[in-house]
């Protein structure tokens, strides 16, 4: 199914929008890169309000939130003392540490099995979802070229870097990017 973006007049497959019950059928009528765009206009606009009106929530409702944590703690402590038990009272048998090794084992293979499996199954979407990111200057690929050139990574320093790539960028830089992105790389940075 497709529909018809109401901002820039692109016709787009309907995944390319945002979900929204009470919208026609469950999406919204605005694209993804749109509302994205419009997001970041108004938290450039709004940026020192929203802080603000985060702070001032937090201020006022400082007792709620640290009744609330007193409650999870108070609830979860027989656990947590059960569990540090467990560990200070090793060094366990050899028949508690044996079990444990072939539980941790089959684990780990399981979890490399499930991961290939996903990969296999979604390996080109991922590659597009990397290469959308190249191009559209996400987030995720403007912090991982901040952090990559040994920069801090916030807000305001993404939209620099953005802001300077796309100056940079023209179609035969954006084919270097292309070729040079590595997702594995910036995987295990993130
Ligand atoms: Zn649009």
């Amino acid at each position: 199914m497709e529909r018809e973006c109401k901002k820039c007049g692109e016709v787009k497959a309907i995944e390319g929008f945002m979900k929204n019950k009470q919208c026609k059928h469950g999406r919204e009528y605005v694209c993804k890169e749109c509302e994205r765009s419009r997001a970041k206009l108004y938290y450039q606009a709004h940026k020192e309000d929203l802080k603000r009106k985060s702070l001032r929530y937090y201020t006022r409702n400082k007792n709620i939130i640290s009744v609330r944590w007193k409650k999870y703690y108070e609830k979860t402590k027989k656990e947590r003392s059960a569990k540090q038990k467990i560990l200070r009272n090793g060094p366990w048998g050899e028949k508690e540490r044996e079990r444990d090794r072939t539980y941790r084992k089959n684990h780990r293979e399981k979890k490399r099995a499930q991961d290939r499996r996903y990969y296999g199954k979604h390996r080109d979407i991922l590659i597009l979802k990397q290469r959308e990111d190249v191009i559209y200057l996400r987030d995720r690929y403007v912090s991982a070229l901040l952090r990559e050139a040994g920069n801090p990574v916030s807000p305001e320093l993404i939209e620099g870097k953005r802001e300077s790539v796309l100056h940079r960028r023209e179609l035969k830089n954006l084919k270097e990017d292309l070729k040079s992105w590595d997702y594995g790389k910036m995987k295990s940075k993130s």
